[in-house]
C-alpha cells in the first residue's frame, strides 16, 4: 500500500470515539476532547487566532 497503510491496524487501542457534536470519530479519549471540533471539557468550540474562519460559521 501507498501512503496510509490499512487504518486497520490503528484499531488495537480504542483511542478516538464518536464525537457528541461533530459526530466524527475525532473524540480522544485520554485529552477528553475532540479533535475536530474542540468538544470536550471545555464546551467552547476549537479555535485559533490563525483561524479565523472557524469561527464564523
Ligand atoms: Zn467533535
Amino acid at each position: 500500500m501507498k501512503g496510509t497503510p490499512s487504518m486497520g491496524e490503528k484499531s488495537g487501542k480504542k483511542n478516538m470515539i464518536y464525537c457528541r457534536r461533530c459526530g466524527k470519530r475525532t473524540m480522544n479519549l485520554n485529552k477528553r476532547k475532540c479533535a475536530s471540533c474542540g468538544f470536550g471539557k471545555s464546551r467552547k468550540l476549537r479555535g485559533y487566532k490563525w483561524n479565523k474562519k472557524l469561527k464564523r460559521r
